[in-house]
This record gives structure tokens, sequence and C-alpha cells, in this order.
């Protein structure tokens, strides 16, 4: 497997400060430069205009909810083979696939793990969307 490159662009688009807090620490601790969004009308707005790397998304969020900011994301020329992960509570069987058919590369639960979320983050790094995968966990 690729080294992830270092110092990536990635945008976090999570309505929950603690969340967002946390991500955000544990992330700009490994070097990478973050762009944030608390809705997700924000995220697609930041992502259009300066496209990241890679994008933690939150599936729960305000104006307009992961899934749909996913779908919104795939139909962007710039930015549709750019890995996205969702960052969700939810744990029901049909919760992964339904994420991934959604457009996700893969996703991590929540609560969040300080020891393990930058590292699983970076696995999606050097990952185009669309190509053969396994997901976190
Ligand atoms: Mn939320």
């Amino acid at each position: 497997m690729e080294d992830p490159p270092l110092n990536a662009r990635i945008l976090i688009i999570e309505d929950n400060p603690a969340n967002m807090e946390l991500m955000a620490y544990l992330l700009e601790a490994r070097g990478h430069q973050l762009s944030f969004a608390a809705d997700g009308e924000a995220g697609l707005a930041v992502a259009f205009a300066e496209p990241p790397d890679l994008i933690v998304c939150d599936v729960h969020l305000p104006r307009l909810d992961g899934d749909a900011v996913v779908m919104a994301l795939r139909q962007h020329p710039a930015l549709c083979d750019v890995p996205v992960v969702a960052v969700t509570a939810l744990a029901m069987v049909g919760d992964r696939e339904k994420l991934l058919a959604a457009g996700f590369d893969g996703y991590i639960s929540k609560p969040i793990e300080p020891e393990t979320f930058s590292q699983d983050i970076e696995g999606f790094l050097s990952r185009k969307h669309g190509t053969p995968q396994a997901t976190a966990r």
C-alpha cells in the first residue's frame, strides 16, 4: 500500500462542536491542513471552492444530510474521485451498505477513538473513490 501523503487538505463537515474539536485536534496533530463546515450546504460550498484531498462527513447534518452531500460531491467533476469518509453512530445492519451506495468510501464509528482515528482517516487518503477497497474496521 502507498504511504498516505502528509499535509493533506482535509475538509471536516460536522455539526457537533465537541466532535469537530476532537477530530480537528487529532488531524492537526498529524500535520494536516483542515477546513471546516457545520452543515451540509456549507460543506458543499467549501468543497466546491477548493477541492480537498479528503472529506470527513457526519451523516446527520443540518440543511443537507451526509447522504445528500456525498451524492452532490459525486456529481461534481473536481470532486467525484475525492475520498469521503462518513463519521457516524449508525450501527444497524445495512447502514454500511447504505453509506457505500450513497457514495461514501467507508465510515468510522462514533464515538471517535483518539488512538486510531487519524490512522483510519489516513488509510483513505491514497485511495481514489471508486477503486476496490476494504473499509475501516
Ligand atoms: Mn450531526
